[in-house]
C-alpha cells in the first residue's frame, strides 16, 4: 500500500444516519490517514450538540442540507462527502457534485436509492429484471392482488436491512402483505409499495469498488440461509464464496452492467444477487459500502479496511492491493427472534470460547424493546468467524449461534402488529 498521506488537517464529511453501525469504523480509518471528520447526522439540531456532531442535518430535505455542507466547506475545505448509508447517498452525490469532489450523478445515487427507479434503469439497461409494478398505497389491494402473479414480492422504496420485504403466494397473503407494509410506510418513509415476481435461487453479495478502471471486485459473499420469505433476515455472510468459477464470473459481469446501467462510475458498491437456472438476476444495487458490522470481515493487503479503501478513493488517495487476506471469514447478523424488551443473554463466553470465533458483539441495547422483521430495523448483534474453508466458518457461526441464550420479555404492551 502506498503511504501518500492527505494534508494534515484536511476534513472529510461523513453523512450517517443517528441509528448506524457505520461511524466506528469510518472514523478509525480517517484518523488513520489523517483527516478530521466532520459528522453530518440526521438529527435534530439540540440533540447534535449535545452529542458533538458538526452538522445537524434533515436527510429528507436535501436542499438545506446541500447549504448546510456548502457553509461547511466554506470554512474548511473538504477532501470528500461520504455518505455512510443509504439515506445520505443522493445529498452526498449532489454536495461532492457542487464541491468539485470524486462523485456518482446524482442521477445514479438516487437510481441506486430507489427500488423502483432502480428497476426501471435495470430494466432500460437490458439487466435480467423480474417483472415488477409500483403501486400507491391508497390503491385498491384487492384489485393488485387479483391481477398478480405469484410468489411475488412486496417491498417499500426507500427502505433497507429487508424491513418492510413480505413473500406472498396468494392473493390472501398479498392482502395481508399490503396492509403490514402500508404500516411501516406510514411510520417511515414512502407512499408507494413495488411489487415484483419473486426470484427463486441462492444469493449471494458483492462488496466492489468503482473508479477509474471500472468496478473493482473485493469480495464475493455466499448467503448460505434460505432466505425463501416470508420475510428475508440477513444471516450469515462468508467470503470467499464457494460458487464456481464461472458463477463467479457471471455474477461480477451482472454487477458490472448493473452499476452501468445505473450509472454509477464511483466509490463503493453493494449488491445483492440471486442465480437460478436462468442466470444471475441482481435484487438490489447500493452505492455504498456492506451494511451493519460486516465490513469486519474484510482486510486488504496489509490490514487496511473497507472504509480506509473507500476514504482512499473518495480523496483521490492511491489504493494499493485489493488481495483479500488469506482464508475464509464468516459474520451472521443475528435477527431478532422475538418482540419484546432485550432483558438479557448467556452463552456468548461460550461462543467466544469456539476455535474460529473472533468475536460475539451484542449491539441491542439491554432493557430496550427489540422488532423483529418486517417492522425491526436492527440485529441483536454481530458474530465473526474466520477459518481456513468456508464450511467451516459457516458451521462455526451457526454452532456459535446455538450457544446464545436471549432473554426478550414479550409481554409488554406495544403498538399492535396485525
Ligand atoms: P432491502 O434494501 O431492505 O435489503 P431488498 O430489495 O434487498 O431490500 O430485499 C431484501 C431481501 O429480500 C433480499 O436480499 C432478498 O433475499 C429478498 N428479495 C427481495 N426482492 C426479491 C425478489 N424479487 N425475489 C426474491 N427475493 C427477493
Ligand atoms: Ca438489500
Amino acid at each position: 500500500m502506498n503511504s501518500a498521506q492527505p494534508k494534515r488537517g484536511a476534513s472529510v464529511a461523513l453523512l450517517a444516519t443517528a441509528n448506524t453501525y457505520r461511524s466506528q469504523p469510518f472514523a478509525a480509518a480517517a484518523e488513520k490517514l489523517g483527516f478530521n471528520v466532520r459528522w453530518g447526522v440526521d438529527l435534530p439540531a439540540p440533540l447534535a450538540e449535545e452529542w458533538n456532531v458538526s452538522l445537524a442535518l434533515d436527510f429528507r430535505d436535501s436542499a438545506a442540507a446541500l447549504r448546510a455542507l456548502t457553509e461547511l466547506a466554506q470554512r474548511e475545505p473538504l477532501a470528500a462527502v461520504i455518505a455512510l448509508d443509504d439515506a445520505a447517498t443522493v445529498i452526498a452525490a449532489k454536495a461532492a457534485a457542487r464541491l468539485g469532489l470524486a462523485h456518482n450523478s446524482p442521477s445514479a445515487a438516487l437510481a441506486a436509492r430507489d427500488k423502483l427507479i432502480m428497476r426501471e434503469r435495470l430494466r432500460a439497461g437490458g439487466v435480467r429484471c423480474p417483472g415488477f409494478a409500483a403501486f400507491p398505497i391508497d390503491a385498491d389491494a384487492s384489485e393488485i392482488a387479483a391481477r398478480c402473479s405469484y410468489p411475488c414480492v412486496l417491498k417499500p422504496l426507500l427502505l433497507n436491512g429487508s424491513r418492510g420485504v413480505i413473500r406472498a403466494d396468494n392473493a390472501a397473503e398479498f392482502e395481508r402483505a399490503w396492509r403490514r407494509v402500508c404500516a411501516i410506510l406510514r411510520k417511515s418513509v414512502g407512499t408507494r409499495i413495488l411489487v415484483e415476481d419473486y426470484i427463486p435461487g441462492r444469493e449471494v453479495a458483492v462488496e466492489a469498488l468503482l473508479g477509474e478502471n471500472g468496478l473493482r471486485p473485493l469480495a464475493i459473499f455466499d448467503k448460505p440461509d434460505p432466505l425463501e420469505g416470508p420475510f428475508f433476515e440477513e444471516t450469515i455472510y462468508v467470503t470467499p464464496s464457494r460458487l464456481s468459477k464461472d458463477e463467479q464470473d457471471s455474477v461480477l459481469a451482472a454487477t458490472r452492467e448493473s452499476a452501468r446501467a445505473l450509472g454509477l462510475r464511483t466509490g463503493p458498491l453493494h449488491a445483492e444477487l440471486r442465480l437460478n437456472a436462468e442466470g444471475v438476476w441482481p435484487v438490489e444495487v447500493a452505492g455504498r459500502s456492506i451494511g451493519g458490522l460486516c465490513s469486519r470481515t474484510l482486510r486488504f493487503g496489509s490490514g487496511v479496511s473497507l472504509e480506509e479503501l473507500v476514504l482512499r478513493q473518495a480523496t483521490g488517495l492511491p489504493i494499493g492491493s485489493l488481495a483479500a487476506e488469506r482464508g475464509s471469514r464468516g459474520v451472521m447478523m443475528i435477527p431478532i427472534p422475538a418482540r419484546g424488551l432485550f432483558r438479557g443473554i448467556t452463552g456468548v463466553q461460550a461462543a467466544e470460547a469456539l476455535p474460529g470465533i473472533e468475536r460475539v458483539e451484542i449491539t441491542a441495547k439491554l432493557n430496550y424493546a427489540l422488532q423483529p422483521l418486517p417492522e425491526g430495523d436492527g440485529y441483536l448483534g454481530f458474530i465473526f468467524a474466520l477459518g481456513d474453508e468456508s464450511a467451516q466458518v459457516e458451521a462455526t457461526l451457526r454452532c456459535a449461534h446455538s450457544l446464545l441464550d436471549f432473554e426478550i420479555e414479550t409481554e409488554i404492551p406495544l403498538e399492535p402488529v396485525q
